[in-house]
């Protein structure tokens, strides 16, 4: 058991537990164990929160991203082989919700400071088959700004948002509708509730949303075997829907989502403040709102080393992520490309704790034990 662990979902929930039961409680007598109420008013309090006209809960987060793409492949806007710029730096699930549909990855290069893609080079990799932007929020920042908006804007490309780690953060640069809040800023946008994330189900789910009422129906019929209507199937479709159960679970932890994400800030703030050692390099800290820290990232080139010297401290870490997609086994056929920020960052990245089981006075100690590590 570490003194210090990465996570514990036992204890993140444990102040919900009452508010989860009851939740359960409810669904379990209502008799409606799927689709239902519980669905509809989690997605209207979703889309409430984002500032988006709809809301689709849906199974998971790589869910959410397939069925966008799908949905505009049925809709005419994409079409098989249509290129989509993604970041090099991601979870593997951004891009294979890309592949997924037949559609092909471009991967940008990751920005060394911000960690995300690199959106001053959106504009070099754009061809004529180029149709989509997907931005990543990685790590809970938000990657929106004006060299993003203006490529889009440019082209004609659709941008697509995976909102998976970046419940609540705001860009600082406004979208072309005037918003701020991811979710919000591209044509639709996926999250994911996977427990870890910063707010998460008691199991898998996920949602999308978005300002565009055909793409929402479309995707809502997608999700639901690609009926519109009871045994009227209009595609080809999955059953990707979201368990009410999970929903309810959702709308008992979303109205806390703003104070849990201030704990993280302020967890970061505290690292910001403290970690002093040479050999490693400290998360950029831009504009208060503009991250909202699903992980706290330091870049050490000792970075195996470190590892194991704060888990014999009883320091939890782990690694977001070690292998770049293009250097996985299944997308082989990118492996000869070369990205080497995003292949730096799979060696370098440590993820400190900054979940609710991590306290101010936890974060000042773990500061202290990496201050005093020494690489050899
Ligand atoms: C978690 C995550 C996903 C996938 O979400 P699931 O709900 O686990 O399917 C996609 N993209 C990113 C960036 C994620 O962190």
């Amino acid at each position: 058991m570490m003194k210090y662990p990465f996570l514990n979902l036992a204890d993140v929930n444990e102040p919900y537990f009452a508010a989860l039961k009851e939740a359960a409680a409810r669904v379990i007598d209502s008799g409606r164990y799927v689709g239902g109420e519980e669905n509809e008013d989690f997605e209207e309090e979703l889309a409430k929160y984002t500032g988006t006209e709809y809301c689709v809960g849906v199974s998971n987060g790589l869910d959410a991203l397939r069925l966008i793409f799908r949905a505009y492949i049925e809709l005419g806007r994409l079409h098989t082989g249509d290129e989509v710029i993604v970041p090099a730096n991601t979870y593997i699930a951004s891009v294979l919700a890309v592949t997924d549909n037949g559609l092909t990855p471009v991967f940008v290069e990751a920005d060394p400071v911000t960690l995300n893609l690199d959106t001053a080079r959106i504009e070099e990799h754009i061809s004529p088959r180029t149709k989509a932007i997907l931005t990543v929020h990685l790590y809970g920042r938000a990657c929106y700004d004006k060299y993003l908006a203006d490529a889009a804007a440019a082209h004609g490309l659709i941008v697509v948002e995976d909102n998976a780690q970046a419940i609540g953060a705001d860009s600082d640069y406004p979208s072309a509708k005037g918003t701020y809040r991811t979710g919000s800023l591209g044509d639709a946008a996926a999250f994911s509730f996977y427990p870890t994330k910063n707010l998460g189900a008691l199991g898998d789910a996920g949602a999308v949303t978005t300002d565009d009422a055909v793409l929402a129906s479309t995707i809502r019929a997608l999700a639901n075997y690609g009926s519109d209507t009871r045994y009227h199937n209009i595609y080809t479709g999955y059953n990707c829907r979201l368990d009410p159960i999970q929903a309810a679970f959702l709308r008992a932890k979303l109205p806390d989502v703003d104070k849990e994400n201030a704990r993280r800030r302020t967890l970061a703030a505290v690292y910001e403040a403290h970690i002093n050692n040479p050999a490693i390099k400290k998360p950029l800290l831009t504009s208060p709102d503009g991250c909202v820290w699903h992980q706290y990232v330091i870049l050490t080139p000792y970075r195996e080393q470190l590892r194991q010297y704060l888990t014999d401290r009883g320091v939890g870490t782990d690694v977001n992520y070690p292998v770049p997609a293009h250097k996985q086994p299944c997308y082989s056929c990118y492996a000869s490309l070369e990205l080497p920020v995003a292949e730096r960052l799979g060696h370098e990245v440590l993820s400190l704790p900054i979940s609710a089981c991590t306290s101010v006075a936890d974060a000042l100690e773990i500061s202290q034990i990496i201050n005093e590590f020494r690489n050899d």
